[in-house]
């Protein structure tokens, strides 16, 4: 059986024979489902409103997951059942019941708050800490405590699943948001702005409180920092098992073992792609100079590189290692953390779309440094939020992106984070690769269909693969000989906040 324990918040309003009849069917419910559980009626004394009778309930509630519902339990009392069955299995934090009535209206309100509850049912569901932090931390004393509680669920990054119910009776109130919902909007936006609030958890990158939800993805949130323009995983450690996401859902089939699969760039693709990201090394470093390449991938780039210079690589993946080491190249089974450098200091760095998957830029940075002579040089390539490809396919690419990386930066913020780490920026631009005919017309088909055949004509016409953009930017950064800005320092002297 499972071992949850359920509390089930009975708010009082109405006659009090109506609010007895909930509180023994809820009962008689529960205990039929073998769950451990205790039912609070929570009934108001004098001048107390729902707001307080929520922070009181929350207060004296005991259970892993928490359930307000309506005192007329307008739907079937099974609505409870699943609410605690989406908490206990981990797919979210909370839980809001809609009767489908409040699809796409309140644009203004949803701008203020972000994903807003129902307001025709109160049933609600919170996991133990949701409930610990969204609903404790309220402060406002009427019905509009509603509209809080769905903002600091944004604030403080907790998933949030609607759950769809049937009315089976009409409501006894016809509650809906009025231009005085507005007004307890902007004010919870004030409270906020003066700090009313407990932090949330800050930005990964540059350390700001400013941050909210951006998309509910399978399992995990999409934060994004408004300071600095990051999108990232809330919680990394759900994204996947072991090591970066990527490495489990694109495993490198050993070499020599059948065709790559489907929507895999060719061979020929890969191979000039690491040509010409050669030719940008070649500009800037001396012949046999000792480079150092992080996820080393399918090998193509150490293939190329390894006889110019004096190529190692690294990579999480076994089956990476493998495959690399069986075309001749140095190369080792360790993550940045701990690889050890047993030759002299290296004049270059290189990572290919692997800085995304570290959950720790700073870190990583500080043992680039440490691994780079005073003078070497970092070549970094990732996506750019700032860009105007990521901008306009952001939305459909949300899935995809946080599938496999768990932090996507911007532009600016890179600077920031290099200059602060130690580096000098040496150039930025953005970063061309070579693609496959079928795999552009592919693209271009699921994003914009109506340009295929247009887009089909022009790409017959160009050489196969041809050179695209994929929205991301080179930085060349070099190390600086100076003492660096410790950025660990700064971080380790932050007040504690929430999650
Ligand atoms: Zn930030």
């Amino acid at each position: 059986m499972s071992s949850t324990s359920v509390s089930v918040l009975v708010p009082m309003a109405g006659p009090q024979l109506e609010f007895q009849s909930t509180v023994n069917t809820i009962r008689a419910y529960l205990a039929s489902t073998g769950l451990a559980f205790e039912v609070l009626p929570i009934k108001p004394t004098a001048s107390e409103r729902y707001g307080v009778l929520l922070r009181r309930g929350a207060a004296e509630a005991t259970g892993d997951a928490i359930v307000i519902v309506d005192p007329d339990l307008p739907y079937r009392v099974e609505a409870i059942g699943d609410a605690v069955a989406l908490i206990d299995s981990a797919a979210t934090d909370i839980v809001f019941g809609s009767t489908g009535a409040i699809a796409s209206r309140h644009l203004l309100l949803r701008w203020l708050i972000g994903a807003l509850p129902d307001r025709t049912i109160r049933l609600k569901a919170f996991s133990r800490e949701a409930a610990r932090l969204v609903l404790e931390e309220t402060k406002l004393a009427g019905e509009e405590c509603d509209l809080e509680v769905a903002f600091l669920a944004n604030k403080y990054g907790f998933r949030v699943e609607t759950l769809h119910l049937d009315l089976q009776r009409s409501v006894s109130s016809k509650r809906t948001f009025t231009p005085a919902s507005v007004y307890a909007a902007i004010r919870i936006r004030m409270i906020n702005r003066r700090m009313g609030y407990r932090a949330g958890r800050r930005c990964p990158v540059c350390f700001s409180n400013d941050v909210r939800t951006l998309a509910q993805i399978s399992g995990n949130v999409v934060r994004i920092c408004s300071r600095c323009k990051c999108r990232y995983l809330n919680d990394f450690t759900r994204s996947s098992g072991v090591g970066p996401p990527r490495r489990a859902l694109r495993a490198h089939p050993p070499a020599g073992e059948g065709e790559p699969p489907v929507g895999k760039h060719s061979d020929r693709a890969r191979q000039k792609t690491s040509g010409r990201r050669l030719s940008t090394l070649r500009r800037h470093l001396a012949p046999r100079a000792r480079v150092l390449e992080v996820g080393v991938r399918d090998g193509s780039f150490g293939a190329a590189a390894g006889s110019e210079f004096e190529y190692v690589g690294i990579d999480y993946a076994m089956a990476a290692v493998r495959n690399a080491r069986a075309r001749g190249l140095e190369v080792y089974a360790a993550a940045l953390s701990n690889f050890v450098n047993t030759g002299r200091s290296f004049d270059a760095v290189v990572l290919h779309h692997v800085f995304e998957n570290m959950p720790d830029p700073h870190d990583a940075l500080a043992r680039i440094k440490d691994l780079l002579r005073p003078g070497g040089f970092l070549f970094l390539t990732t996506f750019d939020t700032e860009g105007l490809l990521y901008v306009v396919t952001e939305k459909k690419l949300f899935a995809q992106l946080f599938g496999q990386h768990l932090v996507l930066y911007s532009r600016s913020a890179l600077i920031e984070l290099l200059e602060r780490s130690g580096f000098e920026i040496d150039t930025i631009g953005p970063d061309f690769e070579y693609r496959d005919h079928r795999l552009v017309r592919h693209w271009i088909g699921s994003h914009w269909p109506g340009l295929a055949p247009l887009v089909s004509a022009i790409i017959r016409l160009l050489p196969d693969p041809m050179l695209v953009s994929s929205g991301s930017i080179r930085i060349i950064a070099q190390r600086r000989a100076g003492a660096p800005i410790d950025t660990r320092v700064v971080r380790s002297a932050e007040p504690t906040h929430a999650r």
